[in-house]
């Protein structure tokens, strides 16, 4: 398994090159403004529908699923992970803002395959002295890693609705979702 050596990311060339891009940023924002024509939009996702994905780069999940502005929460975290902070995400969403259907989307070659939990919490907890109180997630295989998101979900007493949940893996090299057939000890 590859790992994530602490050296490797401080000293990388994009690290040397680095810049921030805010301002320019800020910049298209302005471009962005003389266009906008989102007004309007209710503050109900009019599908009914929260979305829970990886936080990757390469990802557009309004652009991969053909939504529109409005449409779905998008709820997004290293790896599309159910932790209790997605929990209550959904719980806002489902309970205030009357969504009932949840799409996960986790991908191939992710960040979290690249790291060994163990070490990492090590090298972390000696760097800074302090044990981090939280799980990392990593995992091996994304099409599991799916099914136990969406096993938390169903054990969980805080979503009331959990009639139409799906889960998928995103293809980075082709932009396909395949579908992740559920555990049969959650059905
Ligand atoms: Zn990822």
């Amino acid at each position: 398994m590859a790992h994530f050596g602490q050296n490797e990311l401080v000293t990388s060339d994009e690290d040397k090159q680095f810049s921030p891009s805010t301002d320019e940023l800020l910049g298209n924002n302005e471009n962005f403004v003389t266009q906008f024509a989102d007004h309007g939009l209710s503050l109900k996702p009019k599908r009914q529908l929260a979305v829970v994905a990886c936080m990757d780069s390469r990802m557009d999940i309004f652009q991969m699923l053909g939504l529109a502005h409005g449409d779905a929460h998008i709820i997004r975290n290293a790896g599309g992970v159910v932790t209790d902070d997605v929990v209550r995400s959904l719980v806002l969403s489902q309970r205030l803002l009357n969504t009932q259907e949840i799409i996960l989307i986790h991908h191939t070659d992710c960040g979290l395959q690249k790291v060994e939990e163990t070490k990492f919490y090590a090298e972390l907890a000696y760097e800074v002295g302090m044990k981090p109180w939280w799980a990392l997630e990593a995992f091996d295989d994304p099409y599991e890693d799916v099914r136990q998101s969406i096993g938390r979900l169903l054990h969980s007493p805080f979503i009331t609705y959990k009639g139409h949940i799906r889960g998928f893996v995103y293809d980075v090299n082709n932009g396909r979702l395949n579908e992740v057939s559920a555990d049969p000890r959650h059905v």
